[in-house]
């Protein structure tokens, strides 16, 4: 089959233009990344290349020896990168190249606002990868083929970064791609051995594989012309390999860019060499910054996987479980076999071993940065802190060492700031107080001005104020703490008798017996939309408030849930009304059956929205509020 030299010009996706755009402007002032992005593509097609020749060896071409190649043409003002990795074929270069194919992409692109120094911040935490070519350059030329395809089959794409890109089909020999830059008139500072030497040292030492750069050698004899040679620039040896002591900061930070596709440096890292049973070197980085699809089920780089310094896979996930989704870095085993399979990977043994020991590694590193640095350990927090609270769900082994980590506002913190740990709250727990108190709510300020919080505000009972979409989640996971049970302050019947003085009890068990009737009256108007009308133990401000049954779902969740779409039967609620309160003394006194009604109604409508629930009739509930108002007058 003939493949035609088809020529075409082919739009970006709107997205691709828009952040084409940004970038030249806004990384200027980190110009010399681009040459670190393309090398670190080239890493990875190489590595990409290894990995499907475990099952195909014929992919090496008979060539193995895999490299990257800088080369520069001072007269055409033009710099290369070339790789003999898998390249790509036609249908791969618009996908990759010509489209942004991860989701969330566009809202991510509408958070840009077009303020240069905040959108390079944002540019930086998507990663703009092959994009930074235009940062230097007017015009980039890649061509590439795919390994295993005739030599017929070289695709070249160029473009100069504006709407569009051209393709078209080139006979290419050497397997791979080939990227050149046609630089900007006012790059030639570039344009020399030097400087290109002295960027890929900075930023590209740690790459695996050769990178090579032709060179002028001078021979012993002063008048012969110069020779150019193949120079290796980098140290070409595996960074996790090497004695830790030898290793600079600088070199880690460069080093996670890469295998963490991030444009900012890390946050804190690991490095561990584990011998015995098991053989194997792990270098874990916490990110500086959440990716922008930390939330998203198809997130990519995750740990790499290595065998012997041999690349195996990327994005090996069982190497890390869920709630450390964000864990970035390599590990690289001796007691893996070297063609072992995504599928083997899953039911292995060794893998297993290699994985609870990694988690150890990075649930110490965090501990050690909580103690330690504290202002990290806030970022964070503020950060992966939602990732992390998946984790007594999905590790229930570490339960305890991860709530540890946990960090929550509460009643005895001013701002909504996530500052308290279950340790600081254990410590201030009163005499008699065996229970760890806790809201759920949309904010944090209907948290901390729930009815609810009544009664702990006065007895001084400290309650933390959950309000992240996770905490109910959580919640039904995490049972106890350090021996204490969670105890939620709008469930159940509230049991905070060991506190409450003989005179409480006392005073509590005489309201009920006093309210009866008013009770049962209340029931009977409210009907089937509340489970039963009792007095009320928690309320010291408020008339009234809903409270639902111990192992219910909280209303905060149902809402959730059924936000979600989700078909969440409807749990009726307690009514519990305040006999201290005046409305709940007018209520008693009421006569007339009309004003009862309508004063009930109110009541209940109120706990409601105070729970932050919505009304079944909200004009029925203005009407009432305004009679109200008029009678007042
Ligand atoms: P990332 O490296 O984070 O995936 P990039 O923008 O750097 O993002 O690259 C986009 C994609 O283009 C890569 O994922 C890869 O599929 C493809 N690509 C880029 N450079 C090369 C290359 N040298 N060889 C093969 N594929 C490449
Ligand atoms: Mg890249």
């Amino acid at each position: 089959m003939t493949v035609e030299a088809r020529k075409e010009t082919l739009g970006f996706q709107a997205e691709v233009q828009q952040l084409l755009r940004l970038v030249a402007h806004s990384l200027y002032s980190h110009k010399e990344v681009f040459l670190r992005e393309l090398i670190s593509n080239a890493s990875d097609a190489c590595d990409k290349l290894r990995f499907e020749a475990l099952t195909d060896g014929a992919l090496y071409e008979k060539a193995p020896d895999l490299k990257i190649r800088v080369s520069f043409d001072k007269d055409a003002r033009t710099i290369t990168v070339a790789d003999n990795g898998i390249g790509m074929d036609r249908q791969e270069v618009i996908d990759n190249i010509g489209t942004i194919a991860r989701s969330g992409t566009r809202q991510f692109m509408q958070k840009l606002t077009g303020d240069q120094a905040r959108d390079a911040n944002l540019i930086g935490q998507f990663g703009v990868g092959f994009y930074s070519s235009f940062i230097v350059a007017d015009k980039v030329t890649l061509r590439t083929r795919r390994a295993g395809l005739g030599p017929e089959h070289g695709v070249l794409w160029e473009s100069s970064g504006e709407g569009d890109y051209t393709l078209e089909n080139i006979d290419k020999a050497a397997r791979g791609t080939e990227v050149t830059l046609h630089l900007r008139e006012d790059e030639a500072e570039l344009l020399n051995e030097w400087q290109l030497r002295s960027i890929i040292t900075k930023y590209s030492d740690h790459i695996t594989l050769p990178v090579i750069m032709p060179v002028q050698k001078y021979s012993e004899d002063k008048d012969a012309p110069p020779q150019i040679e193949d120079e290796r620039i980098n140290q070409a040896a595996a960074l996790w390999a090497r004695p830790k002591q030898e290793i600079t900061k600088e070199e880690y930070k460069e080093f996670y860019k890469h295998v963490g596709h991030d444009f900012e440096d890390p946050l804190a890292w690991t490095h561990n060499r584990v011998e015995g049973k098991l053989e194997y070197t792990s270098l874990l980085f916490l990110p500086g910054r959440a990716p922008f699809d930390l939330w998203d089920r198809e997130q990519r780089h995750g740990v790499k996987l290595y065998v012997q310094r041999v690349f195996i896979m990327d994005d090996a996930d069982h190497l890390m479980p869920r709630y450390l989704r964000f864990v970035r870095g390599v590990i690289d085993s001796n007691d893996l076999p070297l063609n072992i399979s995504r599928e083997i990977l899953q039911s292995s043994k060794v893998v297993d071993g290699i994985r609870a020991g990694s988690v150890k590694k990075v649930l110490g590193l965090l501990e050690d940065l909580a103690q330690n640095d504290a202002e990290k350990y806030g970022k964070f927090w503020k950060e992966f802190g939602r990732a992390l609270k998946e984790g007594p769900a999905e590790d229930y082994g570490n339960r305890e060492q991860i709530a540890k980590l946990f960090r929550f506002s509460s009643t005895h913190t001013d701002s909504s700031d996530q500052i308290v740990t279950l340790s600081d709250y254990i410590s201030r727990m009163k005499d008699g107080q065996d229970k760890i108190y806790y809201i759920t709510a949309e904010s944090f300020a209907a948290a901390k001005n729930s009815p609810h919080l009544e009664i702990f505000r006065k007895k001084g009972l400290e309650v933390l104020l959950l309000t992240d979409r996770v905490d109910e989640w959580l919640m039904s996971h995490l049972n106890e703490f350090d021996g204490k049970h969670f105890q939620s302050v709008a469930k159940g019947a509230l049991d905070l008798d060991k506190i409450a003085s003989e005179e409480e009890k006392q005073e509590q068990k005489q309201a009920e017996d006093q309210h009866k009737d008013l009770l049962a009256k209340v029931k009977e108007v409210l009907g089937d939309q509340v489970k039963e009308v009792r007095v009320s133990t928690r309320l010291t401000d408020s008339p009234a408030c809903l409270v639902v049954d111990e192992h219910a779902l909280s209303s905060h969740l149902e809402r959730m849930l059924r936000d979600a779409g989700q078909n969440v039967p409807m749990s009726k609620p307690y009514l519990e009304l305040n006999p201290q309160h005046p409305l709940v003394g007018r209520l008693k006194s009421e006569s007339d059956a009309s004003r009862f009604g309508d004063l009930t109604n109110l009541l209940f409508e109120q706990a409601v929205l105070a729970e932050g629930g919505q009304l079944e009739d909200p004009a029925s509930f203005v009407k009432r509020l305004n009679a109200l108002l008029l009678a007042m007058g």
